[in-house]
């Protein structure tokens, strides 16, 4: 298989990841290209099948899962099941570009230990649990239910930045988005 690099963006919800790994997809001279996942959760807003993610119901997850087509994959809230597809990689190395993630940190780590020398893996901090929680609410996309549930994630998964190979601090957005492009950009030129 080609050998295109892989970099993770991985973080709590609501940290700004997506914002950052969306700025980072209009940068051409990075020659990147997002990993569609597959999930097993309905559209949101207006979020589109194939372009946000593969929508798919839970029990095509599950025969995913059995038929080993994943790479990695997390049912990351309860009933809610993300997942790189292996054909969804193999896409991308075919177009000669490089793959960018948008996963939960499990999931990048994962990616990470499959392949070490290929993969960056950036861990998106919020600046505090209070903030994260201001900005889950303020995007109102999900019930106080749903909230709360990725709240009470986001400190479990704080706690695994220190594994990462780099921590950026999502402080303010515009730093954030320079500090990663700076960091994408000397890593795919390698
Ligand atoms: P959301 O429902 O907000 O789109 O995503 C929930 C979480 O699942 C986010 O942290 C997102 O990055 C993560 N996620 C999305 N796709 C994948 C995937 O393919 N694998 C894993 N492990 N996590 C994913």
């Amino acid at each position: 298989m080609n050998k295109g690099k892989l970099i993770v963006f991985s973080a709590p919800s609501g940290s700004g990841k997506t914002t950052i790994v969306r700025h980072l997809l209009g940068k051409e001279d990075l020659n990147l290209e997002f990993s569609i996942s597959a999930a097993s959760r309905d559209p949101r807003g207006e979020e589109e099948h194939g372009k946000d993610y593969y929508f798919i119901s839970l029990e095509q997850f599950k025969k995913h899962i059995k038929g080993e087509d994943f790479l990695e994959w997390e049912e990351v809230y309860r009933d809610n099941f993300y997942g790189t597809l292996k054909a969804e990689i193999e896409r991308i190395w075919a177009l000669g570009k490089n793959v960018i993630f948008d996963i939960d940190v499990a999931g990048g780590l994962r990616i990470k230990h499959k392949f070490p020398e290929q993969t960056l893996a950036v861990f998106v901090k919020p600046p505090s649990v209070d903030e994260l929680k201001r900005r889950l609410k303020q995007r109102s996309t999900e019930t106080d239910d749903k909230i709360n549930m990725r709240i009470a994630k986001a400190s479990v998964e704080l706690a695994t930045a220190p594994q990462f190979d780099t921590i950026i601090k999502n402080y303010d957005l515009d730093t954030a988005k320079e500090e990663a492009y700076q960091l994408v950009k000397d890593f795919v030129s390698k």
